[in-house]
């Protein structure tokens, strides 16, 4: 049940559940179907994975709760992106697009070390340019603005 089952696909669907709100009322397949662009089968068989990988519950004929396990994650993952991403804009001068692909490629190869030592550096300057998705605990509905989450998913 460790983090290292826990592929770079298995957090996209944990980051599209977070915007449905999965953490407060359980997300059905359909929905999250629609929203990540997968047949319903698939969400339904990534849901259960996830569940077995210990970020929530699945509900029968309700779908899956997220927990705090996964709640946390998302916001790190979230808040990585956003990190790398002005990394690379500001010391290598790349554009926010540029930059986008090279943090999504990268995340995978960070080491803990880098970000704690990148979040030092950045310290307080970390702005997201789409909206406020860098604090945590922001609501959901403020990454629909998010340039990340729109690329990847399709949101209300
Ligand atoms: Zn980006
Ligand atoms: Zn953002």
């Amino acid at each position: 049940m460790g983090n290292e089952n826990t592929t770079t696909r298995d957090k996209e669907y944990l980051r599209a559940l977070f915007v449905l709100k999965a953490h407060e009322e359980p997300v059905g397949p359909t929905e999250l179907a629609r929203c990540i662009d997968v047949s319903r089968v698939g969400a339904l068989q990534k849901m259960r994975k996830l569940e077995f990988l210990g970020y929530g519950k699945y509900i029968p004929k309700k779908g899956l709760r997220l927990n705090e396990k996964a709640l946390a994650l998302v916001q790190k993952d979230v808040k990585r992106h956003h990190m790398v991403e002005k990394f690379l804009e500001d010391t290598l001068d790349m554009n926010s697009d540029e930059a986008c692909d090279e943090s999504s490629a990268l995340d995978p190869h960070i080491s803990e070390k880098f970000i704690k030592q990148l979040d030092k550096k950045l310290g307080d300057d970390l702005e997201c340019q789409c909206g406020c998705c860098i604090e945590p605990y922001y609501d959901p509905e403020d990454l629909y603005n998010c340039h990340w989450y729109r690329k990847k998913f399709t949101l209300p």
